[in-house]
């Protein structure tokens, strides 16, 4: 019962696996990353497909988590972040930068996929 009140996503497997998530991406060879929009976004086996839904996640359950361990979260994703804006481009279509109701999206989503 230690967990509850905490979402699913939050369970420190699922937090550990975002993180594996987030870093593979960043550990892929060559210089500029761009990054894949998932086929299926709103289906839950696929949508971690998109590094940025994956970094959605990773936001939700900083936001969820006891401060002591939301600082250490903070500070290692400040640095994946880092090594994310470094290697990624910033996609210069503003279409692209909201969602369909007008909200604009987190600055991870405002990158350059591939095919676009
Ligand atoms: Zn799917």
């Amino acid at each position: 019962m230690e967990h509850s009140g905490y979402s699913h996503e939050v369970q420190p497997g699922r937090t550990s696996q975002f993180l594996r998530a987030y870093r593979e991406f960043l550990r892929r060879p060559g210089g500029r990353l761009a990054l894949t929009a998932s086929e299926c976004p709103s289906c839950p086996g696929c949508r971690y497909d998109d590094v940025a839904v994956v970094r959605d996640a990773l936001e939700h359950i900083t936001g969820e988590l006891p401060a002591p361990v939301r600082t250490e979260l903070r500070r290692l994703l400040e640095g994946l972040d880092a090594e994310f804006r470094r290697r990624t481009l910033h996609d210069p279509d503003p279409s692209h930068w909201v969602d369909r109701s007008g909200s604009p999206y987190p600055w991870w989503h405002r990158r350059r996929y591939v095919g676009r």
